[in-house]
């Protein structure tokens, strides 16, 4: 056995036997079908490898047989025998895809050949198909992969600022039509050209990275988000959160960076990194864009840097 299965089709009985033992004895795994109808409900069944099939037959044609398998599935090899050179069928076959057509007359080691040559025809379909399968679920892993760190910021590996205006559009407008309101925080490392003046900037970096880190820990309802804004800002969106949880959360970041106890001698308002932070809350409308929630927590930041860096305001207070 060669593991290949072939299904023969004709509804001349002693043509069948003569091919079907010819096949058998090659080490073919052969089917037989009487009739056009007969082999579509086998290929209905089972998988075959290969089809040869009469031309002429009572009932189904072999060019309907042909049809059929291809639909069925288009990888099976499939080969036409006629019993006369008539060229117009032969021409039929070729516009659907036959794999071979051949005369009767022409049988045994004609035969052979052309049934080897169909198989090999079929490896090289599976082997092309499995190739082009592989490499369409490659190019969608990498796709993933890249849509992934397009939306993260190559440093502290946390969301990035494209990122978050997308999302906050989003959010934005959510909130519009839920009537909810949204909180968002701006943090700001103090001192942090003189932080880099003093330890270098590769020590910058990594102060960068466990700043990001202990924050983005701390911001984790669902519909939060924390990202970098910029340099060594970062920023929190908090939809439906209130003012005072919002306080509390930022007043916990300021508490949680201060605890890092990263060295900063520089700094004049204490020894280790600090942060300052602006929380501003509002109802979104139409007539304000999501732009006036930002400016809003940047100037109340700005204001937390003026009367001293290391604290937290809000919008009123
Ligand atoms: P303030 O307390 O008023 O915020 O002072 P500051 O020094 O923190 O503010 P300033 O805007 O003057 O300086 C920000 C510094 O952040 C300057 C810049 O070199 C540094 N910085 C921005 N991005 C990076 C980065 O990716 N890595 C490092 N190491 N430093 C960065
Ligand atoms: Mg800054
Ligand atoms: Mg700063």
């Amino acid at each position: 056995m060669n593991n290949y299965s072939i299904l023969l089709v004709d509804d001349e009985e002693n043509i069948r036997k003569t091919i079907s033992v010819d096949l058998s004895e090659n080490g073919y795994d052969v089917t037989l079908a009487g009739s056009g109808e007969e082999a579509i409900k086998k290929l209905g069944e089972s998988n075959y490898d290969m089809v040869i099939t009469a031309l002429k037959m009572k009932g189904l044609s072999g060019i309907q047989v042909l049809e059929k398998t291809k639909k069925m599935n288009s990888e099976t090899v499939v080969m036409i025998f006629s019993s006369d050179g008539d060229l117009l069928p032969a021409i039929e076959a070729l516009r659907l895809g036959v794999d071979d057509y051949m005369l009767k007359s022409a049988i045994t080691e004609e035969l052979h050949f052309r049934v080897k040559h169909c198989l090999e025809k079929l490896v090289l379909r599976r082997l092309v198909k499995k190739e082009l399968v592989e490499n369409r679920k490659k190019l969608i892993e990498k796709n993933e992969e890249l849509k992934k760190i397009s939306i993260r910021d190559g440093l502290t590996e946390i969301y990035n600022r494209r990122y978050f205006h997308q999302y906050f559009e989003r959010e934005w407008k959510r909130a519009i039509r839920d009537k909810k309101l949204i909180s968002l925080i701006m943090i700001d490392i103090d001192f942090f050209k003189l932080f880099n003046d003093t330890y270098g900037h590769l020590a910058g970096d990594n102060c960068l990275i466990q700043v990001a880190n202990t924050l983005n820990d701390l911001v984790n309802r669902p519909a939060d988000l924390f990202a970098r804004y910029g340099g060594e800002e970062f920023v929190a969106i908090l939809p439906g959160t209130e003012k005072d949880g919002t306080l509390l959360l930022a007043e916990e970041m300021r508490k949680a960076v201060e605890a890092l106890k990263i060295e900063h001698t520089s700094s004049t308002i204490s020894e280790y990194v600090t942060i300052s932070l602006g929380v501003g809350t509002i109802f979104p409308d139409n007539k304000s864009s999501s732009n006036a929630l930002i400016k809003l927590a940047d100037k109340i930041l700005y204001k937390v840097k003026q009367s001293g860096r290391n604290m937290v305001k809000s919008n009123d207070n």
